[in-house]
């Protein structure tokens, strides 16, 4: 059989195929197209006249040729089937998504088979391309991720504060330890407890309390750097994690927001309400207890804190 005789029983026998919902496209050895369905000229624009017995690299300058030259020999030679998917390469022909703007999707995300088509002498003379739309499929996982990306940040952030709730700022604290424990590095922990609040609850309300504990973390966002990990440890107790901070450079941390605090004033209704914190502040030190022995070190400064007064910074001794 001639190879025009070939390809025109190759095309009888995938004429059927010429208006199904996935791209056909048959090459040669030489990449010559040989054969372009309906979805491929109805998304390339580009009719099966135009391209037959062209080269693909010519007629797509764009196609990534080392990478594909080097699957279509595999298909070739070892006579195999051989698959990409968009989470490896979004799409090999570059096709404007159907999907509407809003959707997010610039263009086609495809999965590719290649399947070997073996001549009536046994040889593999041409390599099937099926191009698959897989959009939908991209758009639905893409989605996926993005809300489990947002689940996990609201199981991981305060409601009432937008801080690392207790359970995630636990965790990064054992991180920092364990970082520290490993280079050696300096950082401090403050804890520190809104003074006399229950005064606040009993004299205001617990809404009012709640505005004040808000106030709180929000002047504390201003006082720390960036870097700088702070969360809402309990009721109205919070804990900052400064990184690579010495014990001066957290006593200036802590009596700037110590100051911050006694001079900010909460207004709710017609009250004006003032408050103030007591911190207590621990550097890390290597020690059986871990990270959870270095909590209770500033935990007892700010106990000291507490018993000397309130409204006051303490280290650990
Ligand atoms: P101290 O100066 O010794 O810290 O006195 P305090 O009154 O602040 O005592 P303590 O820290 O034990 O009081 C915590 C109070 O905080 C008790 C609880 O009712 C209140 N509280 C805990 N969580 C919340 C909250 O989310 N909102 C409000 N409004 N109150 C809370
Ligand atoms: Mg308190
Ligand atoms: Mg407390």
């Amino acid at each position: 059989m001639s190879e025009a005789d070939e390809i025109s029983e190759l095309h009888r026998q995938l004429s059927i195929l010429h208006h199904v919902d996935v791209g056909l496209v048959v090459l040669d050895r030489a990449c010559h197209v040989k054969l372009w369905n309906g979805f491929m000229q109805n998304h390339s624009g580009i009719s099966p006249a135009t391209v037959r017995n062209r080269h693909l690299f010519t007629l797509f300058p764009e196609l990534p040729r080392e990478w594909l030259e080097e699957k279509l020999n595999s298909v070739f030679l070892l006579n195999n089937r051989a698959f990409t998917t968009w989470q490896q390469r979004p799409y090999l022909f570059r096709f404007d998504s159907y999907r509407p703007i809003t959707s997010g999707a610039p263009y086609m995300y495809q999965n590719i088979t290649f399947f070997p088509l073996t001549s009536l002498n046994g040889e593999v003379e041409h390599v099937c391309l099926m191009v698959y739309d897989a959009t939908e499929m991209a758009l639905d996982e893409q989605a996926l991720q993005q809300a489990n990306r947002e689940l996990e940040k609201i199981g991981r952030t305060d409601g009432l504060t937008g801080l690392y709730n207790r359970g995630a700022w636990e965790e990064l604290l054992s991180s920092e330890y364990k970082r520290c424990e490993r280079s050696g590095g300096k950082t401090v922990l403050v804890m520190f407890d809104i003074d006399h609040f229950k005064r606040v609850n009993d004299s205001y309300g617990h809404q009012a309390g709640d505005e004040v504990i808000r106030a709180v973390a929000e002047l504390m966002r201003e006082v720390k750097r960036e870097p700088d990990i702070a969360g809402r440890y309990g009721g109205e107790e919070f804990g900052v994690i400064l990184a690579d901070t010495d014990m001066a450079g957290a006593l200036h941390f802590a009596e700037r927001l110590r100051r911050a605090v006694e001079s900010h004033t909460v207004q709710y209704g017609r009250e004006v309400i003032r408050f103030t914190i007591s911190l207590g502040l621990a550097e890390v030190r290597y020690t059986a207890g871990g990270y959870v022995a270095w909590l209770e070190q500033s935990d007892k400064a700010l106990y000291r804190s507490k018993e000397e007064g309130r409204n006051r910074v303490s280290v650990a001794g």
